[in-house]
């Protein structure tokens, strides 16, 4: 079982950042050592560790001046964007989609955990934007990376979901392959894919790894599969303090 899927995420490109999609077993130094909605002191590998009680929102933080260890001042929320060198931001799934983003040109990350709420609310393309407005990123330097989550293989949804979808995304039929009346297989990163690319971003800047948490017990936890207890994925990514420089 390998610990993260390190050689997958940000391959179109040769883009060295630190960055992973999390397994059953998280990356040595973070899994089992980060406060939820706090920033943590971490390892020399992660200095600071940054990570939100996630609320199914399309809330955004944004880390924009250097922070040190304790409560956040607002620690709720489902994206993480940051400027800052050496800190680690951390997203943790169970079916839900990790993502992670990247302009290396100006030096901004982003992480976000985007379930069916998050993600017809459109949480990611507002991440995107965020990082134009806040920080100034040009959408032909940004780099997407969808990770792991539940596949339309095994994703059924009724009513709840389907109404919202269908109501926020004109595309719907793109992405949801109706099985019954209001019931259908929802494939959430292909959602988040559609978004992306509508946001401006170009095809070959974003990666989609097609891998079904639900399926492949063998490597993640399933929120569907096992129930809630039972765990999460760790997600992460982190700037170097030598890009940063190099950006300045
Ligand atoms: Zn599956």
């Amino acid at each position: 079982m390998s610990p993260v899927l390190s050689d997958c995420g940000f391959t179109s490109d040769v883009i060295s950042i630190d960055h992973f999609f999390g397994t059953r077993q998280g990356p040595t130094g973070v899994q089992g050592s980060i406060q939820l909605g706090e920033v943590t002191s971490g390892l020399p590998s992660f200095p600071l560790i940054a990570s939100l009680k996630q609320i199914h929102s399309t809330k955004i933080v944004v880390f924009d001046s250097p922070v040190e260890p304790g409560v956040m001042l607002d620690g709720e929320g489902d994206a993480l964007l940051t400027n800052q060198p050496e800190l680690l931001l951390v997203v943790r799934t169970a079916d839900c989609v990790p993502v992670l983003l990247v302009d290396r040109k100006i030096g901004v990350i982003g992480a976000i955990h985007a379930g069916w709420r998050g993600a017809v609310g459109g949480i990611v393309p507002k991440a995107i934007q965020t990082c134009v407005e806040r920080f100034g990123s040009d959408l032909t330097h940004l780099h997407v990376a969808i990770g792991p989550s539940i596949g339309p293989c095994c994703y059924e949804v009724d009513a709840p979901v389907i109404s919202p979808l269908r109501t926020n995304y004109p595309d719907w039929v793109g992405v949801l392959q109706e099985t019954t009346t209001n019931k259908g297989m929802l494939d959430l990163k292909k959602l988040i894919w559609h978004q992306v690319l509508a946001s401006g971003i170009s095809e070959e800047r974003v990666e989609r790894i097609e891998q079904c948490t639900h399926c492949r017990d063998d490597l993640f936890f399933s929120y569907r599969r096992e129930g809630k207890v039972n765990g999460t994925m760790m997600s992460g990514i982190m700037l170097s303090a030598e890009i940063v420089s190099n950006t300045s």
